[in-house]
This record gives C-alpha cells, structure tokens and sequence, in this order.
C-alpha cells in the first residue's frame, strides 16, 4: 500500500541530538530499513561521528541552503540508491528501484535497450550511461497516478526533488 509507506519529514533538526541543522553547513542524511520500510534520519557533523556502527541501507551528504530554490537529488546518490535496491525484498523496494530507472533514464543515465515479457512479468533492460553495464528492472505495472505517489515518496524519503 502506497499510502502507508512510513517516511520521515525533513525537521531541519539533527535526528540524534535535536539541535537545528545550521545553514549552509554540512550535514549527513542516512536511511534506514525496517522490514521492508525505509526511513531518513538527518545528522549534524557532530553525532554523524558517533554513528559509525550503525547498518544504514545508505546515506549522503547534504547542505541545507533555505535560499535555493529547489533542492534536487544528485544524480550519482540516485545511482547509488538505485543499485542498493538491487534485490528488493518488498513492494516499496520494487517501486522505488523502478521509480528510479525511470528518473534515471530521463536524465539520460540510463537507456533502455529493451523489454523482457515471461511469466507474466515485464521486465525492462538498460544501458547504463557510464559503463555500459546492463541495469534489468521488474515493471510493477504502475499507473500514472501511482508513479507520481511513489515520486512524491522518494523526494520525501531523499529530501530533495527527483
Ligand atoms: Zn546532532
């Protein structure tokens, strides 16, 4: 279910020791799995150092700027996301990776080079830009509508627009 996915609201305040993220300082966001959920906690420099141990599924390094117009996600992070979700083990995983591909393709990362059909399953095929390499992602078989949820997810999820 699209609508109960359980994602985090940028606070603008460190996760750990509450304090406010300070502008144009870095910062570092992390995900983090819970059976098949995935979560954003953001960090201030400080207890980032403290959260070595910790198993996130990934994480980045961010900048709050209140004056850019509009934060978007890098593109080598989308990458990165994408080939963590290589064997995804939930729906919400399955959608996000295909979401991605398809982000990724509009940025002319990616390029399809075909469509595999069997087993009543579609599965899509690409180049990937940078290496050739192939990238196959399963189709879900979303509509329009339910692309445009799992986007809004995802920049929810990323804290920055695709
Ligand atoms: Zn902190």
């Amino acid at each position: 279910m699209l609508d109960a996915w359980n994602i985090t609201k940028s606070l603008d305040a460190c996760s750990y020791c509450g304090r406010e993220l300070a502008e144009n300082r870095p910062f570092y966001s992390a995900l983090s799995e819970n059976e098949g959920d995935l979560a954003r906690s953001d960090f201030c420099a400080a207890c980032w150092d403290r959260t070595d141990n910790e198993p996130f599924f990934c994480f980045w390094r961010a900048r709050r700027n209140p004056r850019a117009r509009k934060r978007t996600v890098d593109t080598g992070l989308m990458i990165e996301f994408f080939d963590r979700l290589a064997q995804p083990d939930s729906e919400k995983k399955k959608v996000f990776r295909f979401v991605l591909a398809l982000y990724l393709m509009r940025r002319k990362e990616f390029k399809l080079t075909g469509i595999r059909r069997g087993d009543g399953r579609e599965e899509m095929v690409f180049s990937r830009r940078s290496s050739g390499d192939e990238a196959v992602v399963e189709n879900p078989g979303l509509d329009e509508e339910q692309i445009q949820e799992a986007s809004e997810q995802l920049t929810g999820l990323l804290n920055a627009a695709l």
